[in-house]
């Protein structure tokens, strides 16, 4: 994991906080989450955030919500998604910060006392999955792997990745599988772990690991 200047943490902590207080007055990032599961106490416990007074060197992210890389030391990056309702034609779903590198994604649940770890395909299926009781980590895509990152993983029994219901997704699990030993879940085609999340419920999601 990079390590930021004690400066840089200082700039990150103070962001999340204001990404988190902005969220409280903004009733759309609200609906946008809650749309996916995550509630007041999940936002909070995340420090999800919603961009509406942006620090400064922030401004390009205002009205995306702002997804903290969390760690014991507090926040070392973060990635901004747009909430926007349509396809995120002529701008990018996700943007991160430049300079911000590649950072394992919601690293705390690697102190969870547990035999297994999940490995998810984006930030939200990552929260999504520890929400349920599933200890997960993440990358935004297999191409911001970095080798270390398998070495987090070595203490656990077993690792399940979590790749979405397509091609990229069975890529994503089969990468995994090869560099983390890690046993591919297979997804219902089209979904992805917050889509199961939210037609069946974190017993749907928890299923997937026992099949
Ligand atoms: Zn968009």
């Amino acid at each position: 994991m990079q390590t930021p200047s004690s400066e840089e943490r200082r700039f990150f902590e103070q962001a999340v906080s204001r990404y988190q207080a902005d969220l409280a007055l903004d009733a759309a990032a609200q609906a946008y989450l809650a749309g996916r599961g995550f509630g007041e106490l999940e936002a909070g416990q995340f420090r999800l955030g919603a961009v509406r007074t942006p620090l400064t060197g922030h401004e390009q992210y205002a009205g995306r919500m702002a997804i903290p890389y969390l760690t014991p030391s507090g926040p070392v990056n973060i990635r901004f998604r747009c909430i926007e309702q349509h396809a995120c034609e002529g701008h990018a779903k996700y943007l991160s910060l430049p300079d911000g590198g590649s950072n394992l994604f919601n690293v705390l649940d690697l102190k969870k006392d547990s035999p297994f770890v999940c490995v998810a395909e984006g930030e939200i299926d990552t929260l999504t999955l520890s929400m349920c009781g599933l200890p997960a980590v993440g990358v935004p895509g297999v191409n911001t792997w970095a080798a270390h990152f398998s070495r987090c993983l070595e203490d656990f029994d077993t690792v399940y990745a979590f790749g979405d219901g397509d091609d990229a997704g069975g890529k994503f699990s089969s990468f995994l599988a090869k560099e983390a030993k890690a046993r591919p879940i297979s997804m219902p085609r089209g979904s992805d772990v917050n889509d199961v999340f939210r037609r069946e419920g974190a017993d749907g999601v928890r299923r997937l690991i026992a099949e």
